[in-house]
């Protein structure tokens, strides 16, 4: 849709968070838009804390259609909400809002994203053990996916802080009961047999993102094995120095973009009721990121 052809019928959403540095959410949705020919436009709001409840409260007086919610506001938006999902009550974080109306309906779409990135391999991870780095927003999506969805056997939780790794096990043990857990340190050396012995590592850290980007949770090449699978929830850089190193050793590895396309996805489809075109858009988006 051309600049020239908004007009008075024209739905915004948008995405809120601080500070918004980086986000590919506008291209993701903007092309998509274009492509179902739907009259809507995304647009980023940098909004601090201090801000965020009259931001939301502008959002409904502007019959905002929606937005997606980012650091730091995922947890504390919550209370802002007249309906929550399952799922996004359960994980404790939101990252989609739909107003339906001035009723604000709270969504979290990370586990779409990272359901549709590991489906393929479904049947191998069933019944097997699991490792989880990091334990924010991200982590939480994560182990509720994998919970949900991948039946683990255990789920190593490891994390720089050892005692949100705790605090988190026992959140799920809480909220899912599911107790298999074992948490850990990360600190690599005391991680090389939970790492090899893995069937899949998540990294569900910052580390690694842009322009830390030589950063990596562990640069000792004997955790990984070529029967291994290896996600990395940094998409920036795609291929991360974690997914450099694991590949060298035969594993397969898979990067944040897919995640990022599929939670934009069903974001997509709680704004508009309309299905995004989701493999055309995550094919669109590795060219724009290579150009
Ligand atoms: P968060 O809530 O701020 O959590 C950050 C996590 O990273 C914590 O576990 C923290 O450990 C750990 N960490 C940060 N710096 C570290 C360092 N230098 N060394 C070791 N650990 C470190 O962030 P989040 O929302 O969970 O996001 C985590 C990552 O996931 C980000 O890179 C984000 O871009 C990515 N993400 C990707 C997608 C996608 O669609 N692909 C979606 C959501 C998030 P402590 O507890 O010790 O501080």
């Amino acid at each position: 849709m051309g600049k020239d052809s908004y007009h008075l019928n024209t739905k915004l959403v948008g995405l809120i968070g601080h500070p918004i540095k980086h986000t590919y959410s506008p291209f993701i949705h903007n092309v998509a838009f274009e492509l179902k020919k739907l009259d809507y436009i995304y647009l980023p709001f940098d909004v601090p804390s201090s801000t965020l409840k009259t931001a939301v409260k502008g959002m409904i007086a502007l019959g905002i259609k929606g937005f997606n919610v980012t650091i730091p506001h995922k947890e504390n938006i919550v209370q802002q909400m007249h309906n929550v999902s399952e799922e996004a009550s359960i994980i404790g974080s939101i990252n989609t809002v739909v107003n339906d109306l001035g009723k604000l309906n709270g969504y979290n779409t990370d586990v779409n994203g990272v359901y549709e990135t590991l489906l393929p391999y479904k049947e191998e991870i069933i019944g097997t053990d699991v490792c989880v780095v990091g334990a924010g927003g991200a982590a939480r999506a994560v182990i509720y996916t994998l919970i949900r969805h991948f039946k683990p056997s255990t789920i190593f939780l490891v994390n720089r802080t050892e005692q949100r790794a705790e605090s988190l096990k026992n959140y799920f043990i809480d909220k899912m009961r599911f107790d298999n857990f074992r948490t850990k340190e990360l600190f690599p050396p005391d991680l090389v047999e939970v790492f090899q012995n893995s069937k899949l590592i998540i990294n569900a850290t910052s580390v690694g993102m842009f322009p830390d980007s030589d950063d990596i949770i562990t640069n000792l090449g004997n955790s990984f094995n070529k029967e291994q699978i290896v996600f990395d929830l940094v998409y920036n850089p795609p291929q991360t120095q974690l997914l450099k190193l694991a590949a060298s050793k035969g594993a397969t590895v898979l990067d944040g973009i897919k995640m990022l396309v599929y939670q934009a996805a069903k974001s997509f489809e709680l704004w508009t009721g309309e299905e995004m075109p989701a493999e055309q858009l995550h094919k669109s988006l590795q060219l724009f990121i290579k150009s």
